[in-house]
């Protein structure tokens, strides 16, 4: 992780309106897309400036930007009421242009890194929000370990593919409900609140995005309780068209589905999420707790989990 010393080497004095448009920039240092980096740029300003509305108001706390290649949504967000703005981009090509957003103020900060190998909490001190177009092949993975931790964003407003968009605000019955869904609305309020066709980006991609509003919950679980939810929810859902009493065999079958107060005979799609976390402590009281008669079973049935 290389946070680089900007400290005004190129700094411009007015807003980011003084600065050559976002292609000329482009231009000026050479730069093609790469397939690789999953890098398709938004260089319409109104574009970027929407994303950072839906994200705010910051006042005052600092935002991470995962990718923010040529610099669009990063100049949208200099512009708004962000405390520091933190990016972290993997391509070094893209450093010197990006040292070019910099006034001199020390409020933007550029990391050189593989976002899911860096520890956010070394990058910014109390709440922070994450804004980001995410490269699309490293979004699902970065999106857990936001959701998982150790570190808590405030709030997260991510764009992704459509589908993966649909996949974590999907309600129960929806073809695209399944463990995305549960994981990231156990711990977030989710909300896609923004599409945008294939065309707004730069090559565009052969799919449609969309931009998901994440709220992590204040009585969002522990970090053991997420952990049985997710095995939960892989069990549940990688058998998905099976009642559960045969899809959560392996943790307690038709016993743990009754202990939940759920019916054996449903499926994962269409149980909500609060019949998930019931199923998930159900699943953690067994495991913590066997009764006398069960324990061998419980050992056993851990084993194979
Ligand atoms: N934010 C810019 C925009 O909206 O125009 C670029 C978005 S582009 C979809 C994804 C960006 O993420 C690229 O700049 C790419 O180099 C960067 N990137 C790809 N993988 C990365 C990773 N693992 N860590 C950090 N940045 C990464």
């Amino acid at each position: 992780m290389v946070p680089l010393p900007l400290g005004g080497r190129n700094a411009y004095e007015g807003g980011v309106t003084d600065l050559p448009s976002l292609r000329e920039s482009l231009d000026a240092h050479g730069l093609l897309a790469k397939k690789s980096f999953g890098q398709h740029f938004l260089l319409d300003l109104n574009i970027t400036r929407k994303i950072v509305r839906l994200a705010g108001p910051f006042e005052g706390r600092a935002v991470i930007e995962v990718g923010p290649g040529p610099g669009g949504l990063t100049r949208a967000l200099l512009e708004s009421d962000a405390g520091r703005v933190v990016l972290v981009e993997k391509d070094p090509r893209f450093l010197p242009l990006l040292a070019e957003l910099d006034d001199g103020s020390g409020r933007l900060v550029v990391v050189e890194a593989d976002a899911l190998g860096v520890r956010e909490a070394e990058l910014v001190e109390g709440p922070a929000h994450v804004v980001s177009n995410l490269p699309y092949n490293v979004g699902t993975p970065l999106l857990i370990k936001w959701l998982t931790g150790p570190w808590t964003p405030h709030a997260l407003t991510l764009m992704f593919q459509k589908e993966v968009a649909e996949r974590i605000t999907a309600a129960p019955g929806d073809d695209a409900y399944g463990r995305l869904a549960v994981i990231s609305q156990a711990v977030c309020e989710a909300k896609l609140v923004m599409h945008l066709p294939a065309a707004a980006f730069t090559p565009p991609p052969r799919v449609a995005s969309a931009v998901v509003h994440l709220v992590p919950r204040a009585d969002r679980p522990d970090r053991d309780l997420l952990k049985t939810l997710e095995r939960v929810t892989a069990a549940a859902f990688g058998q998905r068209r099976k009642m559960l009493r045969s899809s959560l065999k392996q943790l307690g079958g038709a016993g743990l589905c009754e202990a939940a107060g759920i019916s054996p005979e449903e499926r994962a799609e269409t149980i909500d999420l609060a019949g998930f976390l019931r199923l998930a402590r159900a699943s953690a009281g067994q495991t913590q707790t066997p009764a006398p008669s069960e324990a061998g079973v419980s050992l056993a049935r851990r084993k194979r989990v």
